[in-house]
């Protein structure tokens, strides 16, 4: 795992040790007070060679999280220095296999130990990986959720920061009880507008149009939900970006334009849903195959197919993580163990 630490104003002793644990204080103000954001991405290796999927965009997400948390900015070239490391020496645990990938969990919380609430003064950046094997989730059953919100206007939903998780766990409890996968979030205010679900934004297909809900500050804006926005517009089609309402769609059901709904994320890429109920009313999508939902396939195949060499990179979202430096590292030593990067 790669780790730096934040003192003083600076960034402090970059290093890749093994994966293990921290000793933490009970005092630590991250466990008390929320300050902790992460980022979540993928490697794979194309054509042998390990490549990043738009790892400067997850850089500057990064530090828009830290923003809003009060956290310090993490220099975007000292992540993706530090990513490109820590790939290039886990290369071998990279699976060459149709749809495996390198799972990466960069994540930033305080460090300081203190009674009282305030911003930390120090903070630890850690990225750590894993490999993950194919993620074909059955489409999923959404339950439209007028009761709990996940975020507020001028909230921190536009924030990767683990207090979000905390508070969504309930409602999603709830909604699995029911038989339900996921929970579809409405805004807090009106409780009308489609917002997004769990590790997901969401993408509708009305009428031969593709609509997403407008990130107005309460959804996270996914780098899998941009990825897609230019690919639909490139590819022809109309592509809405706007206020959407739970009421929009059940009467699209109802005339019979709904065509697709998934949702967009790195974990997936795309996972289709079956359904969605709203109070008693079930909205049902057609079935889920290549025929009935061409978008969603056309594009999960599109980012699968990129990230292993089958589509030539167009867009330039992939980065080498060749010369990463880490060669030098591994020539200076050959014990891991708190390798100064
Ligand atoms: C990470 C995340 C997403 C998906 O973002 P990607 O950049 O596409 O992986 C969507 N919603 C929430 C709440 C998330 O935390």
């Amino acid at each position: 795992m790669f780790v730096a630490d934040y003192e003083g104003g600076k960034w402090l002793n970059p290093r890749i040790e093994p994966f293990g644990r921290f000793e933490l204080s009970p005092a630590n103000l991250a466990l008390h007070y929320g300050q902790s954001i992460f980022e979540g991405m993928k490697a794979t290796k194309r054509n042998g060679e390990p490549v990043l999927f738009r790892a400067d965009m997850h850089a500057r997400r990064l530090n828009i999280s830290a923003e809003r948390m009060c956290m310090p900015n993490l220099p975007e070239d000292l992540f993706m220095q530090a990513l490109k490391m820590l790939v290039e020496l886990d290369r071998d645990w990279i699976p060459e296999k149709d749809e495996h990938s390198l799972y990466i969990r960069p994540l930033m919380f305080a460090m300081d130990e203190y009674f009282g609430v305030h911003a930390s003064e120090k903070y630890r950046f850690v990225i750590f990986t894993g490999p993950v094997g194919p993620y074909y989730p059955k489409p999923v059953k959404l339950w439209v959720e007028e009761v709990f919100t996940r975020a507020a206007l001028g909230g921190a939903g536009e924030a990767k920061c683990a207090g979000n998780y905390g508070a969504s766990l309930l409602p999603a409890q709830r909604a699995k009880k029911n038989g339900y996968d996921q929970v579809m979030w409405m805004d807090s205010v009106e409780k009308k507008y489609v917002q997004e679900v769990g590790t997901m934004n969401l993408f509708f297909v009305i009428d031969g149009k593709v609509i997403t809900p407008a990130t107005t500050g309460t959804i996270l804006r996914g780098i899998t939900r941009d990825s897609f926005v230019t690919l639909l517009k490139d590819w022809g089609y109309t592509v809405e970006d706007r206020l959407l309402s739970i009421a929009e769609i059940a009467d699209a059901y109802w005339r019979g334009t709904l065509q697709e709904c998934f949702g967009a994320g790195t974990a997936a890429v795309v996972s289709h849903v079956s359904d969605i109920t709203w109070r008693d009313r079930k909205i049902e999508l057609p079935p889920v195959d290549a025929q009935h939902r061409p978008v969603a396939t056309r594009l999960k195949t599109y980012i699968n197919n990129l990230r292993m060499g089958i589509e030539p990179d167009e867009y330039g979202w992939l980065q080498s993580c060749a010369n990463s430096g880490v060669e030098q590292i591994l020539a200076k030593s050959n014990v891991l163990t708190a390798a100064t990067v």
